[in-house]
């Protein structure tokens, strides 16, 4: 299977298998990035035993499938730096590593963290999902880099936006620059919510037109509805100031791909995770 279509292209090695977007590689003697593929990878490691700690088995898995994709990409995996994702919008930036010779993961200073960002050489921003939309920013006047982690919840509460604004104000970003791209994620084929999400939908982008086309009740389950949440992104970062052809699909759902990417929906209890993953060099 090859994935590759205008806007991606599709790695396999020995070692490891990925995607890459081909607008980002336009970059490459600036940036380094990609999206994992895989079901035998697994970049879970925020589970805890009974006792509360950390699941070693986990962590060494994740460890060696980090340490696969950066010897891939030609990076040190010990400069990863990975908030830990509760599908809240907070925004980070980050200066520095804080542990030498590993990863920043478990780090208090990225708890309830969403998204990174930086300016500064050899951090690795990483994020991780099963479903939920990663998003990768570069903007190539400031050189500043952003990983995104936006699921539903995250979608509604417009982290991405709160990520551009974050750039503009301590980054000097002006968002007619910036290239944002889409990884893998569930697509409105897949999505179903019920009532109660709907509405908080409907509520919350009330103001965007033709919102019916976005979000659509299912013929054949009334009580469901599918929610195009790419385009509600798009939509927003677009309003917000970001060029339509700076913002970069790869058009691949999780659900309709899970043979070769981790989907919470089709796995459900000890789900994997897929990591993007965007640094300067
Ligand atoms: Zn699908």
């Amino acid at each position: 299977m090859n994935l590759s279509n205008e806007n991606i292209i599709h790695i396999k090695n020995d070692k490891t298998e990925y995607i890459q977007f081909k607008k980002l590689l336009e970059y490459q003697d600036i940036i380094t990035h990609a999206f994992s593929l895989g079901i035998n990878v697994n970049y879970r490691t925020i589970t805890k035993t009974e006792k509360g700690e950390i699941n070693k088995v986990n962590y060494n898995k994740a460890m060696y499938d980090y340490e696969n994709l950066c010897t891939s990409l030609e990076l040190n995996k010990n400069n990863i730096v990975r908030p830990c994702q509760t599908h809240r919008e907070q925004v980070k930036i980050v200066k520095r590593k804080i542990k030498q010779g590993k990863p920043d993961i478990y780090v208090d200073e990225y708890a309830e963290t969403d998204g990174l960002i930086t300016q500064n050489k050899d951090l690795i921003l990483a994020t991780t999902s099963a479903d939920c939309i990663l998003m990768l920013f570069f903007d190539p006047v400031t050189k500043t880099i952003a990983n995104i982690h936006s699921g539903w919840k995250g979608t509604l509460k417009q982290i991405a936006i709160k990520a551009v604004e974050k750039m503009q104000i301590e980054c000097n970003v002006k968002p007619e620059n910036l290239i944002c791209c889409i990884c893998p994620s569930i697509r409105d084929c897949h999505f179903e919510v019920r009532k109660d999400v709907k509405d908080l939908y409907k509520e919350k982008f009330k103001n965007i037109k033709e919102l019916d086309k976005i979000i659509k009740k299912r013929e054949d389950d009334k009580e469901k509805w599918n929610i195009d949440t790419i385009q509600l992104n798009k939509i927003m970062l677009k309003q917000k100031g970001l060029k339509e052809q700076n913002i970069i699909d790869s058009k691949l759902c999780t659900v309709c791909n899970s043979e070769i990417m981790h989907s919470y929906r089709i796995e459900k209890a000890g789900f994997g995770l897929e990591t993007a993953i965007i640094t300067l060099k």
